[in-house]
């Protein structure tokens, strides 16, 4: 656990966040800005800063931190169900201060629903 990160605090449940999913090595959690009707965030309970230092070792937990969006997605009633232009979600990382990122753990947006969706 980093001390100074807010998700990292989540995480160990120091901070309160709305739960979307847990298991052993990620957490998702709604994003308490959010900018579309779903807007969840998956992060690997590891402190790794961004997608940039994922690289060899950690190619495996990002795999797997892709593959839960989808199931989040369908959970939260985003999934895909082909291309009729009405389901599917984003799936974002923001990396590093060019890339629009704030919080420096990684994480992953899932975003979905309605549109409009709130420019950010
Ligand atoms: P970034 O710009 O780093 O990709 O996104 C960080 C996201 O974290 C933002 O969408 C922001 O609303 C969200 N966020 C920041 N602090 C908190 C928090 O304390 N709790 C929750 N649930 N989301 C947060
Ligand atoms: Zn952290």
């Amino acid at each position: 656990m980093n001390d100074n990160c807010i998700f990292c605090k989540i995480v160990a449940g120091l901070i309160p966040s709305k739960k979307v999913y847990e298991d052993d090595d990620f957490l998702a959690f709604d994003d308490i800005n959010p900018a579309a009707p779903v807007h969840v965030l998956v992060i690997p309970k590891l402190h790794l800063e961004s997608l940039a230092d994922c690289e060899g070792a950690h190619e495996d937990l990002v795999g797997r931190l892709c593959g839960l969006a989808p199931r989040i997605a369908r959970e939260r009633g985003v999934g895909y169900d082909g291309p009729d232009g009405t389901s599917g979600f984003k799936a974002m990382f923001n990396t590093g201060r060019g890339g629009g990122q704030e919080v420096y753990h990684l994480h992953l947006h899932v975003l979905g629903g309605p549109r409009p969706w709130k420019p950010r």
